[in-house]
């Protein structure tokens, strides 16, 4: 794979490029779903290609394919430099990259079972198992779970000097049912909305402990027919599980962007309410409000050595103690920050896209409540659990969730189990009233393994850690 990718950065320079990257990725999925005792879904999907990025006379180019010899690359690279020079005649200002350091280095995710090598008959009698539990209860109208495996496996050289291989491996899975009286629809899923994912092998799907909860979700969602509406109006509201993730995903994440914030990035919700002005000065939650960006943080799916500009990955605060720190950002933004560094966070998805700001694994850090005691010093609450509608505008500003299932609080107590609840809030408003969060015990990574972003649109995957917090007079209601 050298070999190849040194002929491609050499052909660049020679046709006057005066930076070039090339990234060979060999990408491997697997999915599995089983719906209603039968199999729905089988997909064993594998590719192969490389991207090549140039930048001349101050812009970029950009060419893939998936014609793995000399004369294709070499090509590749033509075709990369012609687009370069094309573009450099329409730009206003020229891409300066951040200096960084090269890297000759290879870094993987370690794991201990090869998902790829597990028996198909092991991977679907599990699934097969699992429907015949959700099934059990005739108002179980639809029930489906389902497994997911990827590999990424890329070799990244520059003309810098640097080459790094990678691989990352992601595993893991779900299920989810939906009861009917006749009349209405309940949802739950398990372990959430989407399943749930982290880095590592086939063990992960025995840490999921899948079989052990499917019953109960079957019977919540049967409970949840007979449940009264969740009230509507002020209430201290609890997050948990993948809810929480959900919620720095959006309004955290994806608002601190560097792209976005420049104006760059507008699809799927795509600009923010955050602008440079604000950095190290913007009070964007209550001073328990600690997030961090950490692609080093082991099993998270937005874990790398290295991001896609070849800048080695690091930990950083975005929000600390309640104020605005840092964007995510990428060495072509770094000085739109002020900075004279990359944030490492550029990625694409495989090898046919170009890299653009990713959020890495982004976390709520742990506070020093129980869980327990949380709720004994909740009056009048709601815990809210598993993400089913959201809804952000452009600026990432004002949001509203819809969730499967929420119960009420009333004198320290949880009373009862209401259905279709929903909260709305304005982003800084709604950090700003997190006034406790649970300690590390129970904290956890939630693994989002589907962010779209971009266009042509691009798939990327991220964790985000959090354990559950409690945000003050939320407005509260029904779907
Ligand atoms: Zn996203």
């Amino acid at each position: 794979m050298k070999n190849l990718a040194e002929i491609a950065v050499n052909k660049c320079k020679i046709l006057g490029a005066e930076y070039a990257d090339i990234r060979i990725v060999e990408m491997k999925d697997e999915e599995l779903r089983v719906k209603n005792g039968k199999i729905s879904d089988v997909t064993n999907a594998v590719s192969l290609g490389y991207g090549i990025r140039v930048i001349v006379d101050g812009a970029w180019g950009f060419a893939a394919s998936s014609v793995m010899n000399t004369k294709d690359i070499e090509k590749t690279a033509e075709l990369a430099v012609r687009i370069g020079k094309a573009s450099s005649m329409k730009i206003n200002k020229k891409v300066k990259l951040s200096k960084e350091k090269p890297y000759i280095d290879r870094w993987n995710s370690p794991y201990m079972i090869d998902p790829f090598k597990v028996g198909m008959d092991e991977k679907l009698g599990l699934l097969f198992e699992i429907d015949e539990i959700l099934r059990k209860d005739k108002k179980i109208k639809n029930a489906e779970s389902y497994m997911w495996f990827n590999r990424e496996h890329q070799w990244f050289l520059s003309s810098e000097g640097s080459f790094i291989e990678q691989e990352l491996l992601r595993s893991g899975g779900g299920f989810s049912v939906t009861s009917s009286d006749g009349n209405t629809f309940q949802k739950r899923s398990y372990p959430a909305s989407f399943g749930q994912y982290v880095q590592g092998g086939y063990e992960v799907i025995y840490g999921l402990k899948l079989i052990e909860g499917a019953e109960k979700t079957r019977e919540e969602a049967i409970e949840l027919l007979t449940a009264e509406n969740c009230p509507s109006g002020k209430k201290d509201l609890i997050i948990v599980g993948e809810q929480l993730a959900l919620q720095i995903h959006e309004s955290v994440g994806h608002a601190t962007e560097l792209d976005r914030v420049l104006g760059l990035e507008a699809n799927y919700a795509g600009r923010s309410f955050v602008n440079i002005e604000k950095k190290g000065n913007f009070k964007y939650g209550s001073d328990i409000v600690n997030i961090v960006a950490d692609p080093t943080a082991p099993t998270g799916l937005g874990t790398y050595g290295y991001d896609d500009d070849g800048v080695r990955a690091h930990r950083f605060h975005v929000i600390k103690n309640g104020i605005f720190e840092n964007f995510l950002g990428n060495r072509e933004f770094a000085h739109e920050q002020i900075e004279n560094f990359s944030r490492a966070c550029n990625r694409a998805e495989g090898w046919i896209n170009i890299p653009i700001v990713r959020m890495p694994n982004l976390s709520l850090m742990p506070g020093s409540y129980k869980y327990e005691d949380l709720i004994k010093d909740t009056e009048d609450g709601i815990i809210v659990s598993t993400v089913k509608s959201w809804s952000i505008d452009q600026y990432r500003y004002n949001f509203q969730f819809g969730m499967e299932i929420a119960w009420l609080i009333e004198n320290g107590k949880i009373t009862k189990t209401v259905k279709n609840p929903t909260y709305q809030g304005i982003t800084p408003e709604f950090w700003g009233s997190c006034d406790a969060i649970c300690n590390e015990d129970y904290w956890k990574f939630w693994g989002v393994p589907n962010c779209g972003k971009g266009q042509p649109g691009q798939r990327a995957e991220m964790s985000h850690g959090c354990a559950p917090a409690r945000f003050r007079k939320i407005e509260v209601g029904i779907v």
